[in-house]
């Protein structure tokens, strides 16, 4: 068997693709082009800025066959926790609904918090807003204990258009409660982004817990490979709470990194080679993100 074969009908739902308001290793349309190469379905459209409906359904008319699929990450530049964004989005074709990532108030606690000697890119940009006496906010769901009007309504509309719910960077307690009113509201298709994330860092324990409710754990490349995380540690969580609750994605198109499919073809062999069957790899890059992107909830 080689590792390709394992990649036929796979979905990496979590990439960040060009064009876009920060530097990207590859655009859209060289992405689409590798996927295809390597018989992949599709891939998540991760903007952090903008929505990138219209961009997968472009992508999807040059690419029959492929399921590219659109995205909205709910951040400044599109209002942050606004519904009628998530709504025209929905209308657009997107499919994953992002909560908050660098504009969430609990990254940037943990941003200022760990002060890292390099600023990243998106930081820079969130300066230059200072600068200019324009600060961007950041976001928090919980309006004192309970969680936002809007956040209802968000969820209202999520489970409207069954898009998937995933979680960002947003805090443990944030994603206990939203997963909570998430499931009281009817969502069905739930994601906690990198469970294993510096600013995040659910414990196995928190990790099935919120498995046991019907979420997903996302995986992502980068988290080990950019040293946030141990490959030990990454094994241990999977394995603990079980491949048939985990998807694989790579997280990756900045620049310096390795191409998207190249990243999940190393994360796929470190998983072979440290106790993970072919039948758990296909279980986490095919048929679970297939449920979440192909299926009706
Ligand atoms: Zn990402």
């Amino acid at each position: 068997m080689e590792i390709t074969d394992l990649f036929q009908g796979a979905y990496d739902l979590h990439v960040h693709t060009g064009p876009d308001v920060l530097p990207r290793k590859l655009d859209d349309l060289e992405m689409a082009k590798r996927l295809q190469r390597l018989g992949m379905k599709g891939y998540g459209i991760k903007s952090h800025y903008f929505v990138t409906s219209a961009r997968a359904k472009l992508l999807n008319q040059v690419y029959p066959g492929m399921n590219v699929i659109g995205a909205i990450c709910l951040n400044n530049s599109v209002g942050g926790l606004n519904p009628i964004a998530v709504e025209m989005a929905a209308l657009d074709g997107a499919k994953i609904v992002w909560m908050p990532t660098f504009d969430a108030e609990n990254e940037q606690q943990h941003f200022r918090a760990s002060k890292p000697e390099k600023l990243p890119h998106w930081a820079k940009l969130r300066q230059e807003f200072e600068r200019q006496g324009s600060p961007m906010p950041t976001i928090n769901l919980f309006n004192g204990r309970e969680l936002k009007h809007e956040v209802y309504k968000i969820l209202r509309i999520i489970s409207k258009y069954d898009l998937v719910l995933a979680t960002g960077h947003l805090g443990k307690d944030e994603i206990f409660a939203l997963i909570e009113a998430a499931g009281k509201i009817g969502v069905k298709k739930i994601v906690v982004t990198h469970p294993n994330f510096p600013s995040i860092r659910l414990s196995i324990a928190e990790q099935r817990e919120l498995a046991q409710r019907g979420a997903y754990m996302e995986h992502c490349f980068t988290t080990p490979h950019s040293n946030k995380d141990t490959w030990e540690s990454v094994y241990e969580q999977i394995h603990s709470v079980g491949p048939n609750h985990c998807i694989l994605s790579s997280d990756l198109g900045q620049p310096a990194g390795p191409y998207p499919d190249e990243g999940m073809q190393i994360f796929v062999r470190n998983l072979l080679d440290n106790g993970f069957s072919t039948g758990d790899i296909r279980t986490m890059m095919v048929d679970n993100p297939s449920s979440l992107v192909e299926k009706e909830g």
